[in-house]
């Protein structure tokens, strides 16, 4: 079957692949949709929902769209659904770096470092059938950044499961514990019983 991954970042879009290996996955922009939705929603799930549903809608084909972020139990749950716009100003995306630069900033002399990744994760069919997942993984934000891989905040996360950071993880290291991975696996268990 056909997939449309609702998605512009070539990192998620990866980890889609590698994980819904029975699946064609195409990318938006293959599919001929060069959209940019907005993320109005509250929730992961909302945001998720929001994106998959416009996809769909645009391309006719089943849409796979994944909201996720960064939760940090100190700065009770930010940045949350605005982790991509944490350093923005004008609420448009910011840079990797500099939504980094702030999450050290407000956690500068915090010593409850604890932290999770979310993702939710939403399939959505022409015929308005919608599939959902989450997925969490847990560990904390280190002082200051290790590795070089990954994207967005991963240099700066401490995985419990892998211990070490994000960053320093190869893509099937993160995959196998990945918020994103735990939550494309959980979908899929539910398609197996639904196709
Ligand atoms: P989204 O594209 O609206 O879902 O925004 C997700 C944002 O959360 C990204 O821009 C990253 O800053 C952060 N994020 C989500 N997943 C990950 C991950 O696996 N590693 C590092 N940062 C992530």
């Amino acid at each position: 079957m056909k997939l449309v991954a609702a998605t512009g970042n070539a990192h998620k879009l990866e980890e889609i692949r590698a994980i819904l290996q029975g699946f064609t996955v195409v990318s938006q922009k293959e599919a001929g949709y060069f959209g940019d939705v907005e993320e109005t929603g509250e929730t992961f799930l909302e945001n998720a929902l929001i994106k998959a549903r416009a996809v769909c809608e645009a391309t006719g084909f089943p849409a796979i769209a994944d909201d996720s972020g960064i939760c940090v139990e100190a700065l009770a749950g930010a940045p949350g659904v605005h982790s991509a716009r944490y350093a923005s100003k004008d609420g448009k995306n910011s840079s990797d770096e500099s939504n980094r630069a702030l999450l050290l900033e407000n956690l500068a002399g915090e010593t409850n470092r604890r932290a999770w990744f979310t993702s939710a994760v939403a399939l959505v069919f022409p015929d308005g059938g919608e599939v959902t997942a989450e997925g969490h993984t847990y560990g904390s934000i280190l002082e200051n950044e290790r590795g070089e891989g990954g994207f967005g905040y991963d240099c700066l996360f401490f995985s419990d499961d892998l211990q070490k950071s994000f960053g320093e993880a190869s893509p099937v290291e993160k995959n196998a514990v990945s918020h994103r991975g735990r939550a494309l696996h959980a979908l899929a268990a539910k398609l197996k019983e639904l196709l």
